[in-house]
């Protein structure tokens, strides 16, 4: 299958699961996760049409944000967790942070980073409170998180991200349930000092994509499913 056929499959499996679930397939954003794949596969699946891109890590982003340059409306997302040290590597470049996860990181880059316009975040929220290994900021603690955002000069809040645990199929759909009522009530208690009305919930990746949107996600994040299995592993 070529890159074309791959995103066109994407695509129509998105629009199809949407209509669906009756909502509206423009409702749902396709970001393309290109971490380890190289720009020459990037560039491709611009000229498909893709303009969200996600990379997990900074180092890999801000090279490759440099070389596709040319690319003035290209989206960079970054989705990976960003350790303190990395605020420094934060730029104009990046459309989206979703993958703020802490109050610490968040300080920090209040602090350090220096943006044109503020830079807009997600929130990313613990989904499986039994795997603390998969980044993101239980629910207990995710309060006092937007508020900050809310009061920040360097953020703007724009919705929420999770990763679901694939390992575990049967909970996926009830932990994705929470995970939107949570998001829901973070969002409307601050409604008044956002920006926009409108809610980011980027959730589902190459595998659980259709449950994602069943449950309402905004965003899903693809990558093997448009790159083919990555020649790397994380
Ligand atoms: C790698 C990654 C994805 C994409 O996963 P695929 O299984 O390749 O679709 C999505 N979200 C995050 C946070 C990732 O790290």
């Amino acid at each position: 299958m070529s890159l074309a056929q791959n995103i066109a499959r994407v695509q129509q499996q998105i629009a199809e699961q949407a209509q669906a679930c009756g909502r509206n397939p423009n409702d749902v954003t396709l970001v393309a996760v290109s971490k380890f794949q190289d720009v020459a596969h990037i560039e491709e699946a611009y000229a498909c049409g893709l303009r969200d891109f996600g990379e997990s890590y900074t180092q890999e982003w801000k090279v490759k944000a440099q070389q596709l340059a040319h690319l003035p409306d290209i989206r960079w997302h970054l989705i990976g967790h960003l350790q303190k040290n990395k605020v420094k590597d934060l730029n104009d470049r990046l459309f989206c942070l979703q993958s703020l996860d802490s109050l610490a990181l968040a300080i920090e880059i209040e602090k350090k980073a220096r943006f044109a316009k503020k830079l807009p975040v997600l929130v990313q929220l613990q989904i499986d409170p039994n795997d603390a290994n998969k980044s993101g900021i239980p629910y207990a603690d995710a309060s006092a998180l937007c508020d900050f955002v809310c009061s920040s000069q360097n953020l703007e809040l724009h919705g929420f991200m999770g990763i679901g645990p694939l390992d575990k199929p049967h909970e996926l759909k009830t932990l994705y349930e929470r995970f939107f009522a949570e998001g829901n009530t973070l969002w409307q208690q601050r409604q008044r000092s956002m920006q926009t009305n409108k809610c980011v919930f980027s959730l589902g990746m190459s595998e659980d994509m259709s449950t994602a949107i069943a449950c309402g996600s905004t965003m899903v994040r693809v990558g093997r499913a448009i790159f083919g299995e990555r020649r790397r592993a994380h």
